[in-house]
């Protein structure tokens, strides 16, 4: 195996141990809840979370309630390491090609020099 055939297969082992994921960015708002005499109407307003992500060519965005705001960051997190992931794979495969022409060209030179 070649250095980028073994560099691709430990990749893939890694892609293999991929957890729950989202395709999403978490965003933080702060917001007013309108309820009268809340500190929120002085202007400490209260954090709130939201998950935005493509839909159909369209950016949309949902509310994140604050229980599940921890295990939704390590989901967000565990898409941008298996992205880079597959860029990393996918990177490797085009390298083979590379080298796989390059290798077929040079024996070709050897043989026509024959
Ligand atoms: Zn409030």
């Amino acid at each position: 195996m070649s250095r980028f055939e073994t560099q691709r297969a430990a990749k893939l082992r890694q892609l293999q141990q991929t957890g729950p994921l989202v395709a999403a960015s978490l965003c933080r708002r702060d917001v007013r809840c309108g309820r009268p005499g809340c500190r929120c109407a002085q202007g400490a307003k209260h954090p709130s979370w939201c998950l935005t992500f493509k839909h159909q060519g369209k950016t949309r965005t949902v509310h994140v309630p604050r229980d599940l705001i921890e295990e939704v960051r390590t989901w967000v997190k565990e898409y941008r390491r298996t992205k880079q992931l597959v860029a990393q794979i996918s990177e490797q495969s085009v390298q083979i090609i590379r080298r796989y022409v390059s290798a077929q060209r040079a024996a070709a030179r050897v043989n026509a020099s024959r």
